[in-house]
């Protein structure tokens, strides 16, 4: 029997596919899908088994050494599906492989078992010698104790002296006993009450009817109408047939109480897979998985491979979000995937959102998926009021942060003891920092960006690369002590409320305060126990949380988003808003939320006052019509990179001129032109738009350049199937 193994190859993670030899020892025991070390030229590197034939036409075959993980393989589904990425994102199949697996099991990691065992002790099955064992050690009094203790029982072993454990275990009087033991264990499941409303029922039961039929609903319900609800019911019923659910969030860290919704209602059935687990945390979720120990996976992204056995169900939420694609090679979108394993697996996908992506929306509208709607709050809850505040006007009156509304509104807040939420989507004190004299502006020196001023570590940032310098106070080029600084971020609202309000309790939530592990959490916990009055935070505040008690919501500048230059950033901006708003007023107490803009008569903004998703949805439509871009067409971006400007310049241009000629004619293929950000940690970037209906070529043409400058030192090529931003 022989082996056929893929392997990586080069940086760039090329396949290459050989031949071995199975030894005898191993032949039972091989599986597609597994894991192997094999000898290549004079070391021995780890493969993937891809096929397993019976003759070969090759000759003088080396023998597979090893096994690597008997108890984690990539089953058929998931061997299949890798083919599938390959073919959609044009990337290696190893390398859709490797993403597939958790990051404790990819191909080259050796260490095969990161189980955490728990050690007991017991006693020996003989009494006889036991009792020998005490008539000749009787002033061993410490042994003696734990012979007592042990009688009939097992016990910790940490629960007693190491030593005195050891010596009996010598004297082969004890034996130690390894108990596997998870890390990550669910509470227990308590009492669900909830009673489905009518609207939720009648969306559950259309469901219901079809389980066994590979069909895409979107779950179009406004913020608080109790998606969350109708997923539970549904998976209680996909359990109930036996079979197992994947549901994705965007973001696991800031959906804690999500996750305890599911772990009050499912307990141990449950498990979570998401990128902020430690390996060993990984290792065990997906052991629970592929042992088929639990029912429902509650994961981000990366969940979407988990290897449930008899798929029955996938959700996912907040399906509009932009983390469900993946931003680096291979950049697949789990909503792709989730329809390939529903197809495979003939079992319903569940897409659930109060501001669908304009795609899904499209989708619903011609019937290709069934839409199913939730039009109010649960109870007696009711969507926010809001309103607009032109910050021109404000300007006028002195008022670049709080406007005279917002700060009045917060007082009031403040006084009837409610929370606050501010959103602010840049993180820093100011996001230009200039000379007023001579015109220098601080930018990257490796970047083509600006630096962003932190007043808290008192340094310029570039929050593309990294890159940090002192801030000074005279200019560099023109030494004036002129220099300014723009643009608010969210360091300098913190300082500006904490001046304003004295006495509230302020708490910042971006990427600086929330990069350690455990922040995040315990920054949520102090907004829950109300050990805060004020949070101010970026997109982060935005997604999925639920705080009773949070009344307002001022959005401190609406621009920030709006002038995004992409074609996507007015149904960003609108889901962006809608979303925090959608975090006021959650509970009994009715919600507020004030927009603050320099552009008042946006439409985007006239859609968001109204409340208005179908509004901004049409409009989106028409302009994304006559632009010729999603979801009328479909677009490919191809940036092409190199530190080296004038060879790329020249490349770029021969790239383009081989896309014109190879693909279909009805194809429109734009550029080359510069990238929004011309230059990344010292990389020069060009970008070439492919928009296209159906190219019978294009998939082949773009396949062919990517080997082609696969191997090139110079230059390096990333194509993007559907991107989320250009
Ligand atoms: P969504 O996921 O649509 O934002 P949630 O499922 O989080 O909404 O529901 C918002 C709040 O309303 C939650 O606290 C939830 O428990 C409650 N809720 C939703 N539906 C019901 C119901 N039928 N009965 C009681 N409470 C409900
Ligand atoms: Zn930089």
């Amino acid at each position: 029997m022989y082996a056929e193994v893929l392997v990586q190859y080069g940086s760039k993670s090329l396949d290459r596919v050989f031949t071995y030899k199975i030894p005898d020892s191993l032949v039972d025991r091989i599986k597609v899908g597994m894991k192997v070390s094999i000898p290549f030229g004079n070391q021995s590197i780890n493969g993937f088994v891809l096929n397993i034939v019976d003759t070969t036409s090759l000759d003088n075959l080396k023998e597979i050494k090893n096994i690597i993980s008997e108890n984690y393989y990539l089953n058929d589904e998931l061997m299949e599906l890798g083919k599938y990425i390959k073919s959609k994102t044009l990337c290696s199949l190893i390398t859709a492989y490797q993403t597939m697996m958790p990051s404790s099991l990819k191909v080259n990691k050796s260490k095969e078992d990161y189980s955490k065992y728990d050690v007991y002790i017991k006693l020996i099955d003989d009494e006889d010698k036991i009792n020998d064992y005490i008539a000749t050690h009787l002033r061993a009094h410490a042994q003696i104790d734990i012979i007592n203790n042990l009688k009939g029982k097992t016990i910790l072993k940490s629960e007693f002296n190491t030593s005195t454990v050891k010596k009996l275990i010598e004297e082969g009087i004890v034996l130690e006993e390894k108990q596997k033991k998870y890390r990550i264990n669910p509470t227990d499941k308590k009492h669900n009450g909830v009673i489905l409303n009518d609207e939720q029922q009648a969306a559950s039961e259309e469901i219901k009817k079809h389980l066994n039929e590979y069909i895409t609903y979107l779950l179009y319900g406004v913020t608080g109408s109790g998606k969350t609800e109708v997923y539970m019911d549904l998976c209680d019923e996909v359990i109930k047939n036996g079979k197992n659910v994947i549901m994705l969030l965007p973001e696991i860290t800031l959906t804690r109480q999500m996750i305890q919704r599911f772990y009050d209602r499912f307990g141990r059935d449950v498990a979570i897979i998401h990128s902020s687990l430690s390996d060993g945390e990984k290792y065990d979720e997906t052991l629970k998985i592929i042992n088929n120990e639990v029912h429902v996976v509650v994961g981000t992204r990366s969940a979407i491979f988990s290897q449930v056995k008899n798929l029955g169900l996938i959700i996912i939420d907040e399906e509009h979000s932009q983390t469900y694609k993946q931003d680096t090679n291979p950049r697949y979108h789990a909503l792709d995937i989730a329809k390939w394993r529903c197809e495979r697996n003939k079992c319903p996908l569940i897409l659930g959102s109060a501001t669908p992506s304009l795609e899904s929306y499209a989708r619903a509208e011609k019937g290709v998926y069934k839409l199913l709607t939730l039009t109010k709050r649960n109870g007696n809850a009711t969507l926010p009021k809001i309103s607009i505040i032109d910050m021109r006007d404000e300007y006028r009156k002195g008022n670049n942060i709080i406007s005279t509304d917002l700060g009045i509104k917060i007082d009031n807040a403040l006084r009837n003891k409610e929370q606050v939420m501010l959103f602010i989507n840049r993180r820093g004190y100011s996001t230009v920092v200039n000379c007023s004299s001579c015109g220098y502006t601080y930018k990257c020196p490796h970047c083509d960006i600006t630096l962003t001023y932190h007043k808290t570590t008192n340094k310029l940032q570039c929050h593309y690369c990294g890159y940090t310098t002192f801030k000074t106070d005279t200019c560099p080029e023109c030494h004036e002590k002129a220099i300014m600084s723009y643009g608010l971020g969210t360091e300098q609202v913190e300082d500006f409320i904490k001046e304003q309000f004295p006495s509230a309790r302020v708490v910042r939530m971006d990427l600086d305060t929330t990069s350690r592990k455990g922040s995040t959490e315990s920054i949520i916990k102090q907004i829950e126990n109300h050990e805060v009055d004020i949070i101010i935070g970026t997109q982060m505040i935005s997604k999925g949380l639920d705080f009773p008690n949070v009344t307002l919501v001022g959005v401190i500048n609406a621009d920030d988003s709006l002038n995004i230059p992409d074609f996507r950033s007015g149904e960003n901006t609108f889901s962006l808003i809608s979303q925090v708003s959608g975090r006021a007023g959650r509970s009994e107490k009715s919600g507020e939320v004030i927009i603050q803009t320099y552009n008042k008569d946006t439409d985007t903004l006239k859609y968001i006052l109204n409340n208005d998703y179908i509004g901004n949805y049409r409009n989106e439509m028409k302009i994304r019509k006559i632009l010729k871009y999603p979801p009328y067409y479909f677009i490919t971006s191809v940036k092409v990179k190199s530190k080296n400007y004038e060879k790329l310049k020249n490349e770029v241009n021969k790239i383009a001129t081989f896309i014109r000629t190879h693909i279909d004619s009805n194809s429109i293929c734009l550029g080359p032109t510069t990238c929004p950000i011309f230059k990344v940690n010292n990389v020069f970037r060009f970008q070439i738009i492919i928009k296209y209906k159906r190219d019978s070529r294009l998939e082949n043409t773009l396949r062919y350049l990517d080997e082609e400058y696969a191997l090139n030192k110079d230059i390096s090529l990333e194509i993007d199937v559907d991107p989320i931003r250009i």
